[in-house]
């Protein structure tokens, strides 16, 4: 049985895992996993984190002296850790590769629909007895071009929702897939998808060169009016240059599940403070943006999944076996 502490639990974590009774040995905080608190993990064989906890060589370091060996991910990006430190430091990295890449797909769709069609409005008009159209006018998906950034899973998921939607795709991926070519998706370099697409939606990892990948003059080369989305990670785009953008005019609508601050402010409930994130405070003020607080994963389903697939790491964690989950500086070369 492996001893694991769970970081940035939240009650939902609590619920799906404490169901597993007698598999391994879990214990709960709260807090992040970050220098200040890796102490927690004293005693534990490994930690569980998920996309805000923060893993760089210190805290690697000081896990490695507390005797800890695996950092298990509770979601699919790794771009929070360090995986030259996790190699130095013989620390095993496993993730949920893939869980239920439609839930995050649905959720970019959910995005566009109530940008495109106002349903965020309209709920609360009719609430208070306002039954006018004035204002609510939107726009039809139908015929309109959709450029996608990554076709990896979520990208591939997210294409076949906007196919049945009759939309023209664009794509552009450093790694184009030849079989999405024959379903009739376009791939085009990357400054001729931001010039054609009416929707442009982000779906690749963020990496050092896919940073503000989304920047003043990525933006620039949009299509004026165009709608950008991102449930994808929040450091993909230039926030300072999107705000540019959005009070230029020329951005149309943003639709974001992710956030390049989020770890201050996302999973927690902060409605009695003051938020002194100026620029999401800014964000929220505009009529043209919808805000998620990173919850393009969570369905009831995918999180059957990432708990199933977190406790098989674990097992092959215990047992020494390789895993296909596992992440490492040398299968990215990049050691
Ligand atoms: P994936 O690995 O299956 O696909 C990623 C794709 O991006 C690949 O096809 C890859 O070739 C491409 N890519 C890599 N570098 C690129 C670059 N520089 N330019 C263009 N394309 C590039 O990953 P996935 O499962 O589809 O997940 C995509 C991302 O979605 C994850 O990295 C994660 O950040 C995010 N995500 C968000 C949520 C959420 O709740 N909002 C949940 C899960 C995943």
């Amino acid at each position: 049985m492996a001893k694991i502490a769970f970081f940035s639990t939240q009650p939902y974590d609590r619920q799906f895992f404490e169901n597993t009774a007698g598999r391994h040995e879990f214990e709960f905080f709260e807090t992040r996993l970050r220098s200040r608190t890796a102490n927690l993990a004293s005693g534990f064989d490994g930690v569980c984190v998920f996309v805000n906890d923060k893993v760089d060589e210190d805290v690697i370091k000081l896990l490695q002296q507390l005797g800890v060996r695996l950092v298990a991910l509770r979601c699919a990006g790794f771009n929070n850790i360090d995986l030259r430190a996790a190699n130095k430091y013989g620390i095993r990295v496993m993730r949920v590769p893939a869980y239920l890449p439609e839930a995050v797909a649905e959720h970019a769709m959910a995005l566009i629909m109530t940008l495109a069609r106002k349903t965020h409005k309209a709920y609360n008009r009719v609430r208070e007895g306002n039954f006018s159209l004035t204002r609510l006018n939107g726009f039809t998906i139908h015929g309109k071009t959709i450029g996608v950034i990554g076709t990896g899973k979520i990208g591939q998921a997210f294409i076949n929702i906007v196919k049945g939607f009759g939309a023209r795709v664009l794509a552009y991926d450093k790694y184009p897939d030849d079989s999405l070519k024959e379903k009739g998706v376009d791939y085009l370099d990357f400054d001729q998808v931001l010039a054609n697409s009416d929707i442009l939606s982000l779906h690749c990892p963020l990496t050092p060169e896919t940073h503000h990948m989304i920047n003043r003059d990525t933006l620039a080369k949009m299509k004026q009016g165009a709608m950008l989305v991102n449930t994808s990670r929040g450091k993909l785009v230039d926030t300072s240059s999107v705000i540019e953008s959005l009070k230029n005019e020329h951005l149309g609508f943003l639709a974001i599940d992710v956030y390049e601050e989020e770890e201050k402010l996302f999973f927690r409930d902060l409605s009695d403070l003051i938020i002194r994130d100026d620029q999401i405070a800014q964000l929220i003020t505009f009529p043209n943006v919808l805000i998620t607080a990173h919850q393009g994963f969570f369905t009831r389903e995918s999180m059957e999944e990432i708990t199933r697939i977190t406790l098989e790491n674990f097992d092959d964690f215990e047992t020494g076996r390789s895993s296909e989950n596992e992440v490492n500086c040398q299968m990215l070369n990049d050691c």
